[in-house]
């Protein structure tokens, strides 16, 4: 188990242990370093003890100034000595301190966005349909950045007023109990303050939280719209639209300024108020003669940090907040389980490609029409099967459950005689290729995209692969040949040669079966036929689906299969089928008249 794997398990258990306690969840996040915080809180606190100790010796410098005489000069030198002797050990405590720290929660971030990447690639293929690419990307960067600064502000402001408060109210313990029962009047004042804003500051965080989603899902989706965008002139309309949602976006950010303002212009007065009040109140005790005068300076500067602990405290609201919002936002992903079991399941050591269809149904998740009914059809080992149908019948549903991404609703789906639910789907996918309908590239060179996921690939392999595909020729025109980079999404290159890239990419792995869905994008004559060889190639002696939109595909199918609203129409050779004049006949028909 690596790093980020154990990280996520424990990142997991935490959710499910503390589901409703965000603290408690974000305190499970650094289960094991705790030793760490507390060498940093030890440095900590000597790196502040000379602000801590500045009111005390500050008075005690006054009062020996007032009591004058031999002694009066000893205590000034003596406070002033001490001083800087604590300020001598600031240096090296603030770098071991922030050493310690750092450490843990950088170590944490990157372990948190680990584990939220590992989820992505458990997470089943209906999740990642459904929700937008930029929301998710939104909690990867975004809310696990939030955390980071909640925990390092948390860990040290909070230990800060705590290290303040116990100190400065020690200290005003030590030298006159009735001014500590006044500066102990600030917590319950604090506690209603909080109370009273707390709900209005969690909502807003929320509902700011979810509109920066929405602006980040909208805006990947614009830019990838982007050359549709510019081909239909719709650019103003565009940005228009994004600009709702960014007036949406500002306004939610608004709101949220305006209570988190109004919340902390609020706590300052009242917290001005009480300082007032206790400057009267030790400049009284010093007229009446209970304490010396230097006193009134310590009293008066203790209560500041009495008060700003407090403030501190309360300014931590709105991180606190905004952070466990966060927190909640990744547990969104990391404890969904919409992922595929595998474990257990009988793993395929090799596989034949036979396939059963018994009844098969399936709809989609929150719709109650059935998209696939009754389907029945069995498919012997090395047979090609076309899949024919208008669009929405059906056929694209039919690789998907093939591929395993989605399971029957109803009836049986197996696969050399077992049921697809018994198996293993990572060991079947390794026999399996798929050629999706938009050839899918990453940023590489042509190579890398054929030999994608495959390791020790020999030369003659991928040159093999290049030659099946028809792609010898593309590639010799190509300036660095296989090695040439190719833009995201192949942007370099033309629709027919990203297909005959992604079907080279389907032969090097001499799979058992091919799942194909054909390209409709209208190709000229010349690339059809090179794409029609790479396939006949490709599909050779191996099971074949294919969703087939040219003729020479359909007529060259062991079997055709005809879709309509999700049910089996007809099933047959072209032969069969044409004779039949049924359905078929007449698609065909039409499509030959568009020829
Ligand atoms: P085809 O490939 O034949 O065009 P599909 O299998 O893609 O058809 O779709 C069949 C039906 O299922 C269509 O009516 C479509 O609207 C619906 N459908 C496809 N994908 C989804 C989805 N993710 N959620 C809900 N309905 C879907």
């Amino acid at each position: 188990m690596d790093q980020y794997e154990k990280m996520e398990h424990r990142f997991i258990d935490c959710y499910r242990k503390y589901r409703n306690h965000s603290v408690m969840v974000l305190l499970g996040f650094y289960k094991g370093q705790y030793h760490k915080f507390l060498l940093s809180t030890f440095f900590f606190v000597i790196k502040h003890a000379p602000s801590l100790f500045a009111a005390l010796l500050t008075a005690n410098v006054i009062n020996g100034a007032i009591a004058g005489g031999e002694e009066g000069k000893r205590q000034i030198l003596l406070n002033v000595a001490v001083w800087i002797g604590l300020l001598a050990v600031h240096l090296p405590a603030n770098w071991l301190h922030n050493k310690y720290k750092n450490q843990v929660i950088r170590k944490t971030e990157a372990g948190l966005r680990g584990a939220l990447v590992r989820k992505l690639q458990e997470l089943s293929i209906p999740y990642h349909t459904q929700i937008q690419s930029g929301r998710l990307q939104s909690k990867i960067i975004r809310d696990v950045e939030a955390v980071e600064t909640l925990s390092s502000q948390l860990f040290v402001n909070l230990m800060n007023i705590l290290m303040n408060l116990v100190i400065t109210l020690g200290i005003t313990a030590v030298k006159n109990r009735s001014v500590l029962l006044f500066f102990l009047l600030v917590a319950p004042v604090t506690a209603v303050t909080v109370v009273a804003f707390r709900k209005r500051i969690h909502s807003e965080n929320r509902a700011f939280r979810r509109e920066m989603e929405e602006t980040s899902a909208r805006v990947m989706e614009m830019v990838e719209l982007v050359p549709v965008t510019r081909a239909h002139a719709l650019e103003k309309q565009e940005v228009d639209k994004i600009k709702e949602q960014l007036e949406e976006t500002a306004d939610k950010g608004y709101r949220l300024d305006m209570v988190q303002a109004h919340f902390g212009a609020v706590s300052w007065c009242v917290f001005q108020v009480f300082q007032a009040l206790c400057l009267g109140f030790s400049g009284y005790m010093a007229w009446k003669g209970s304490i010396k005068i230097g006193d009134v300076t310590f009293y008066q500067a203790s209560f500041t940090t009495v008060v700003n602990q407090f403030a501190g405290l309360i300014n931590l609201l709105p991180i606190l907040t905004k952070g466990l919002e966060s927190v909640s936002s990744i547990g969104e992903v990391l404890i969904s389980d919409d992922v595929e079991h595998n474990e257990g399941k009988r793993e395929l050591n090799q596989l034949k490609g036979r396939f059963r269809f018994q009844n098969v149904a399936f709809s989609y998740k929150g719709s109650n029409e059935p998209v696939l009914s009754g389907i029945d059809l069995e498919v012997k080992e090395g047979e090609t099967i076309a899949l024919v149908g208008e669009s929405g019948s059906g056929k694209t549903t039919i690789l998907n459950l093939l591929i395993g991404f989605i399971t029957p609703g109803g009836g049986r789906l197996s696969i050399d005689g077992t049921d697809i639910s018994e198996i293993n789907l990572r060991s079947y996918r390794r026999f399996i290729s798929v050629v999706p309908q938009t050839p899918i590239l990453f940023t590489g060179t042509v190579r890398e995209n054929i030999t994608y996921g495959l390791t020790n690939v020999s030369d003659e392999e991928v040159n093999h692969a290049v030659e099946a595909a028809n792609l010898k020729s593309v590639i010799a025109k190509l300036p660095n040949g296989l090695n040439t980079m190719i833009g995201e999404h192949g942007a370099n290159l033309s629709g027919g040669q990203r297909q005959r890239i992604s079907i080279a990419r389907a032969i090097i792995r001499d799979p058992r079966v091919i799942i194909l869905d054909e390209a409709t994008s209208a190709l000229d004559t010349i690339s059809e036929k090179e794409i029609q060889d790479a396939l006949n190639e490709l599909i050779k002696g191996r099971t074949t689906f294919i969703v087939a939109h040219r003729l020479s595909t359909v007529r060259g199918a062991d079997r055709i299969v005809v879709l309509d609203q999700g049910k089996i129409r007809e099933e047959g050779s072209y032969q069969t089928l044409m004779e039949l004049k049924g359905e078929f006949y007449e698609m065909e028909r039409l499509q030959m008249a568009l020829r």
